[in-house]
């Protein structure tokens, strides 16, 4: 059995390990580290919830270690791109935790949010530094960062950053570094636009596959419960009360959705706590923060707010609207159950929403198991979806636009962001978030 001493990682990365109860690697750990401490290039198929972050962050800790220099102002030694600051800000929490025997140098830099500190904390140089790339364009346009002495760098969840229209913002900061780089790719999926990208970005890499798609979704337990829409909210608090799960993740279509149902969740003595795109990063990240505590019971969440959250050992995920992107439910779903562990995934289906019930079944295969609950039975029957009939192919999520939560000033790609004045801003007050 491959276990973190037998792939060679170094003594306080081992503690580090134990530590947090790492007792084995994961399959993508066990395929992606060695190769990567051997200074290999790298394409792993793997979603979140595989310990993807810690496949790239270990190796990566440990190479900088056994050959530690030192790093000039404003200079990075590793760049990790992530799509969101969300995932940014965990890969950075996993960095520290993985790292913190190490005397290496981390930063975190994304937008919406005053940019001179980040500044100030990238003068001093950097080993590590994970920037969502609109962010980090300011920065280098502005000085504050530089890549002569860039040794690696990762592309974390390339997929999710095509999605999101950051394709020019990547392959222009790929023409900023130097030629000679270990080059890590890191997709839910390889689809032909991101080969495309990965042609001109990694050398003779090793391919690592460790779910094929959809996958996750087998160790998951599902079941639907047919509602009539106005009976939903009471439902959800009847399930959550008789269930009595801790920390129940609910994902809503809409933020105003997610909203009133956090208001209804509180008027019944059930705490909860809603994140979206219009609530400030404090609030967010607090949110989260009382989640992951147990101070709260429920997070409710739209798809972009959840992308990338990382709980470990998630119970229960709610769908109180399903998804119109079946795909999407995959991903809701996969924050149950991560890590090998299993989880309950349970959706509320209204009559109205049989045709992305239908398009979901198809897409995993499989006719969810149905419920009901004395009270809640619908007024109307809900369709069976005829799995003999092709799934179709996934909608593209919609390229980011005005009042959608994807309209944060961080994850708006360049091209889409209003014209930047070429001066330096360094002293501007930062653009007010959208509250
Ligand atoms: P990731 O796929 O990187 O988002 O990781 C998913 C979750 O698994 C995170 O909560 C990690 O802390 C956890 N994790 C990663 N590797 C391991 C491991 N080898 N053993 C136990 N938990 C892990």
């Amino acid at each position: 059995m491959t276990t973190f001493e037998s792939l060679g990682l170094s003594a306080p990365l081992l503690s580090a390990l134990a530590k947090n109860n790492y007792t084995a690697p994961t399959p993508i750990q066990e395929q992606a580290i060695g190769p990567i401490m051997d200074g290999r290039d790298i394409m792993a198929a793997a979603q979140t919830g595989t310990g993807k972050t810690a496949a790239f962050t270990l190796p990566i800790l440990h190479r900088l270690q056994a050959a530690p220099k030192k790093v000039s102002s404003n200079q990075t030694r590793t760049l990790v791109l992530t799509p969101t600051r969300e995932l940014a800000s965990q890969i950075a929490d996993n960095v520290e935790k993985y790292g913190s025997g190490l005397n290496l140098k981390y930063n975190l830099v994304f937008g919406g949010v005053k940019i001179n500190p980040q500044m100030m904390k990238l003068r001093r140089g950097t080993d590590v530094l994970i920037a969502t790339p609109g962010r980090l364009l300011d920065l280098y346009q502005q000085n504050a960062v530089k890549f002569n002495e860039l040794e690696t760098l990762v592309l974390d969840e390339a997929d999710r950053m095509l999605d999101m229209g950051f394709i020019r913002d990547i392959k222009k900061i790929i023409a900023l570094l130097p030629k000679k780089r270990q080059n890590l790719l890191f997709s839910a999926t390889f689809s032909a636009e991101i080969r495309e990208l990965a042609k001109n970005l990694v050398n003779d890499p090793v391919e690592v596959t460790v779910t094929p798609p959809n996958s996750t979704v087998d160790r998951i337990e599902q079941c639907l419960y047919p509602v009539d829409k106005n009976k939903k909210s009471a439902l959800l608090v009847h399930l959550i009360k008789e269930k009595k799960h801790t920390q129940t993740l609910v994902f809503c279509r809409t933020k105003h959705g997610a909203n009133r149902l956090t208001t209804t969740l509180n008027k019944k003595g059930i705490t909860a706590a809603a994140i979206h795109g219009n609530k400030s990063q404090n609030v967010r990240t607090r949110a989260l923060a009382d989640f992951k505590d147990n101070q709260i019971q429920v997070l409710v969440a739209t798809d972009i707010a959840a992308r990338g959250i990382d709980i470990a050992q998630l119970p229960f995920v709610v769908n109180f609207d399903l998804p119109n992107v079946a795909e999407d439910y995959v991903h809701r779903i996969g924050r149950t159950g991560r890590a090998g562990r299993s989880g309950l995934a349970i959706s509320l289906v209204s009559m109205d929403e049989g045709k992305q019930l239908n398009d979901i079944e198809r897409l995993i295969k499989l006719n969810i198991p149905r419920e009901s609950v004395e009270g809640f039975k619908p007024s109307q029957q809900l369709g069976e979806t005829d799995l003999s009939r092709a799934a179709k192919k996934p909608k593209k999520p919609k390229k980011p636009r005005n009042n959608s939560d994807r309209n944060r000033s961080e994850n708006k790609p360049r091209s889409e962001s209003k014209p930047r004045p070429n001066k330096s801003r360094s002293g501007n007050k930062p653009k007010p978030r959208r509250a």
